[in-house]
């Protein structure tokens, strides 16, 4: 089942608060999926909850009986769902409960999360967050579109608009936004799985962060130690061991055998341990030592 069908179906039995709330997702259900528009009497679902949701809320909003069609789909689980409405007497009694309404239904605050949460079910995705932060409504004009993106900005969510042929896509592609709308409409487990999903993909960024961090260091010792080898190296060349100055020759030779080695842990293993910037001091004299050697 896919992340959009386990949210929506966790809506479908999200209960308005009052009234004014059952008005208003009923609003988004029959006005987004076209029931309220000319030429419209039917709306086709691949989710149960969402087609019994529609026919209940026509009855209990519309006092409207309308059928709920179930087409199974061969060699699929599932099948197809219809909504529709019987007759165009019936369409009319629909149409009225909200005329005269329109953005009336949305002035109140408590309305806007239940108009949302129909809008969503009947024409909204919202993509498994564990592959991308992305939630789409697919609205077949313009108007309609723009309600619904007013409707986001009252409630502090940007979207983005998008003309597709002769379809409105109005997408949200912030993880902050899709994680404030699912917990505006009411799905909390869906909520909970983004913030999950956010959370430890930011962990990660940040241990990766580290990691890198730590590589970077890493790479800046082994590229001190080349150098202090190379003198050293060079040093053996041309004074031989005994002619390096006794109180280096031994960290001479450590820094030799263990190239991989930081400051303090070159200072551990002398055989009288100095501190790190003493094991500095005395790679830097080497290195000095080195260079007199080349101009010699
Ligand atoms: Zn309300």
């Amino acid at each position: 089942m896919s992340y959009s069908t386990i949210a929506k179906n966790e809506l479908c039995g999200v209960v308005p608060k009052s009234e004014c709330c059952r008005l208003a997702e009923a609003y988004g259900l029959l006005l987004y999926s076209k029931l309220l528009s000319e030429g419209h009497d039917s709306y086709a679902t691949d989710n149960r909850a969402i087609a019994v949701l529609m026919g209940e809320t026509a009855a209990s909003v519309c006092g409207v009986y309308a059928d709920v069609l179930t087409f199974p789909q061969s060699g699929k689980s599932g099948g197809k769902y219809v909504v529709k409405i019987p007759n165009a007497s019936q369409k009319k009694m629909i149409c009225a409960t909200f005329v005269g309404a329109g953005r009336g239904i949305l002035d109140r605050e408590c309305c806007v999360a239940a108009f949302l949460r129909g809008v969503f079910l009947v024409c909204g995705t919202v993509t498994d967050p564990k592959k991308d932060y992305h939630m789409e409504f697919l609205t077949g004009s313009e108007r309609r579109s723009d309600i619904l993106y007013d409707t986001l900005v009252r409630a502090g969510i940007r979207g983005h608009k998008l003309q597709r042929g002769d379809r409105w896509l109005l997408y949200i592609k912030d993880a902050d936004d899709i994680i404030s709308l699912m917990k505006l409409m009411g799905a909390s487990y869906a909520t909970q799985h983004i913030v999950t999903t956010r959370d430890m993909r930011n962990f990660r960024n940040d241990a990766n962060r580290r990691v890198n961090c730590d590589q970077a260091n890493i790479d800046r010792t082994l590229s001190a130690s080349e150098q202090q080898c190379a003198a050293i190296r060079k040093l053996i060349e041309v004074r031989g061991f005994q002619g390096i100055p006794p109180e280096l020759r031994e960290l001479a030779g450590l820094r030799l055998e263990n190239p991989e080695m930081s400051l303090r842990e070159l200072s551990e293993i002398l055989s009288e341990p100095i501190s790190r910037s003493g094991v500095n001091h005395r790679l830097k004299k080497l290195m000095e030592l080195a260079d007199e050697t080349k101009t010699q």
